[in-house]
């Protein structure tokens, strides 16, 4: 069992791995983005609350996003193991996240950290949006860079919560999408082999 933060700024190719890595070590992946456009498209009360949010490219609050998290990590699929993509976002999320697994006796085992430049996301997300025909309406120029503004302002803060636990393993996200995963692979049966 291993449970990963994956992190990185929008862009990183956070999807991407934890697709793959979820495929290879059967374990759970819990997207925040994934799980709010769902409530956005399913018209539940959250989704109506975070689309104009997200559109901005603002972050959803944190009671409401640590509410949808606890739910979801009590379902089955989480016991052999999950992959955080998009979360903790924020300082209070990730104390909120510890409280949540020490009751449940788990932890965090490693915090994947994509690192990729600005520019290079940039092109990224106006690729995917072209690619997607524009099917995420977060994925835009502008929306970008309020993102960008908040992953600075808010989620790179969290990063010293984990640097503290020893628990960040960088990746190098400029590589392409082969090297990204094989570099995963091999940060996580370190981990697997070392008992964590
Ligand atoms: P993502 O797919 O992870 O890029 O998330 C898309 C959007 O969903 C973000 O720009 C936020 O508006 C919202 N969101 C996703 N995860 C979180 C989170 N952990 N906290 C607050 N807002 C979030």
């Amino acid at each position: 069992m291993i449970n990963i933060i994956l992190f990185g700024p929008p862009g990183a190719g956070k999807g991407t791995q934890a697709t793959r890595i979820r495929e290879a070590y059967g374990l759970a992946h819990l997207s925040t983005g994934d799980m709010l456009r769902e409530a956005v498209a399913a018209g539940t009360e959250i989704g109506k609350q975070a689309k104009a949010i997200m559109d901005a490219g603002k972050l959803v609050s944190d009671e409401v996003i640590c509410g949808v998290v606890a739910d979801r990590i009590e379902q089955r699929d989480c016991a052999k193991g999950f992959i955080l993509d998009g979360f903790p976002r924020t300082v209070p999320q990730a104390h909120a996240l510890d409280e949540l697994l020490a009751r449940k006796g788990k932890a965090i085992d490693v915090v994947l950290l994509i690192a990729v430049d600005d520019e290079a996301l940039v092109e990224r997300i106006e690729r995917r949006n072209q690619e997607s025909g524009g099917a995420r309406s977060d994925d835009n120029v502008e929306t970008l860079k309020s993102r960008l503004k908040v992953y600075y302002e808010q989620t790179e803060p969290v990063l010293p919560v984990y640097r503290e636990k020893g628990l960040i393993r960088e990746i190098d996200g400029m590589q392409s999408i082969d090297q990204v995963t094989s570099q995963i692979e091999q940060v996580l049966s370190a981990i697997q082999l070392t008992g964590g």
